[in-house]
């Protein structure tokens, strides 16, 4: 079995059994390196330089804009727009497309199981516009029944936001179908994709989506760089959603113009040296390849389930088939609370994630109040899953109900 982990530094110096992937993954040496050499070797402010070191600048930068629109198979790269993470991509179109198209009687559609990333910024719209907020239930292992998706979409669904998988669940959502429904019926249809963009290939052509988004540091590269894919013809005809400099054509006293797509939605100074590493990351992804990727993170979560299930008083949310996981196995283990979960598992350098996981709501809809979060990447071992199950089996009795 591969080591991936000494392409980690982290990983690669200390004994963690690092479990929380899902909140952001460890970067490998390639991608800290492409951050470092962009400062090293090309930095000047992109965009505006008219010497040599600027323009080099300028084509790192746009380079690192192809290598994402190859990543996620948009038409063109000026529909690839960067962001800080999913958050910001969201409330951009949020913001730049909902507010201006929205109007009392429109309904927008999000699932019961939306991170607040993408929940907030439609309760925003909706208030502002006095379209309504709709909710689209899952069932308690995560799956939609068609019943329930036929019911929500309507012909005044205007806008749907779905996540690709769900923070808490694993489970990917019906987004094929979901998306198809509210074209038919003449709306559009955001995808967030940050937990989907590091387990799976994102095919945004394919899938046919208006605007996906997702986050760079879920997948290996620096914190601080997003994507927002957009179809064209709407980016186009959306206002931009912060201005300043960098995203104009010519300005006056009066007014301006603003610049061609991509750059009408990035203004200030960019993040360049985020965006070259994310290409390296990316490259980093496709090098092992998402076969390698899928087996690994299939077999650690196997792994997972088959160890949690033995041990009495866990109980594991979601539908316990490795293949509807993505990874991430969430869990409640009785009489304990989630925190008191993560601090023991803690001591053995075991990480993973407890609270509400910013999907407030679909706890609230699964009856609990918090639970705890193991999540792998295809960097993680089976010794480190081992060392996860060992210990939780000692929380109840560490805890003194045992
Ligand atoms: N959506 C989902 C499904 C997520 O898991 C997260 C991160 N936990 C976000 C959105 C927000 O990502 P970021 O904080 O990078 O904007």
């Amino acid at each position: 079995m591969t080591d991936y982990k000494k392409d980690f530094p982290l990983l690669a110096e200390s004994d963690i059994a690092y479990l929380d992937n899902a909140a952001t993954e460890q970067r490998p040496a390639c991608v800290l390196d492409a951050e470092r050499e962009f400062y090293e070797r090309w930095n000047a402010n992109p965009l505006r330089g008219l010497y040599e070191l600027g323009v080099e600048a300028t084509e790192q930068y746009e380079h690192a804009r192809e290598r994402v629109a190859r990543f996620v198979h948009a038409k063109s790269e000026r529909e690839i727009i960067f962001t800080r993470n999913t958050t910001e991509g969201i409330n951009l179109v949020a913001y730049s497309y909902a507010l201006s198209r929205l109007k009392p009687g429109d309904e927008i559609l999000v699932t019961i199981m939306e991170h607040h990333s993408n929940l907030l910024p439609w309760q925003m719209a909706a208030r502002q516009t006095g379209a309504t907020l709709k909710y689209l239930e899952c069932e308690p292992d995560g799956s939609f029944t068609e019943e329930k998706i036929r019911d929500a979409v309507t012909p005044h669904t205007k806008l749907a936001a779905l996540t690709l998988v769900s923070n808490v669940l694993g489970r990917a959502t019906p987004a094929e179908k979901l998306i198809g429904m509210v074209h038919e019926n003449g709306g559009v249809v955001l995808a967030d994709a940050a937990q989907a963009a590091p387990h799976m290939p994102i095919d945004v052509t394919a899938l046919d989506v208006d605007f996906l988004a997702f986050s760079g540091h879920k997948l290996m590269a620096p914190m601080g760089i997003g994507v927002l894919y957009g179809k064209q013809e709407l980016l186009e005809e959306m206002p931009p959603f912060l201005t300043g400099g960098e995203m104009i054509d010519r300005v006056t006293r009066e007014g301006a113009v603003f610049a061609e797509l991509p750059h009408k939605f990035e203004a200030g100074t960019v993040n360049a040296g985020g965006a070259a590493a994310l290409a390296a990351a990316i490259d980093y992804l496709e090098s092992i390849g998402w076969k390698e990727i899928t087996e690994r993170e299939e077999m650690l979560t196997a792994q997972l389930l088959a160890g949690m299930k033995k041990i009495p008083g866990v109980h594991i949310l979601g539908s316990g088939d490795e293949k509807e996981h993505c990874g991430i196995v969430s869990f409640t283990v009785d009489d304990v609370h989630p925190h008191d979960i993560a601090s023991i598992l803690d001591e053995a350098h075991v990480a993973v994630r407890a609270g509400h996981h910013c999907a407030q709501p679909l706890l609230e809809w699964l009856g609990i109040s918090s639970c705890a979060r193991a999540s792998v990447a295809f960097y993680n071992t089976p010794e480190d899953v081992g060392r996860f199950l060992d210990q939780l089996a000692q929380v109840r009795r560490m805890m003194g109900y045992e």
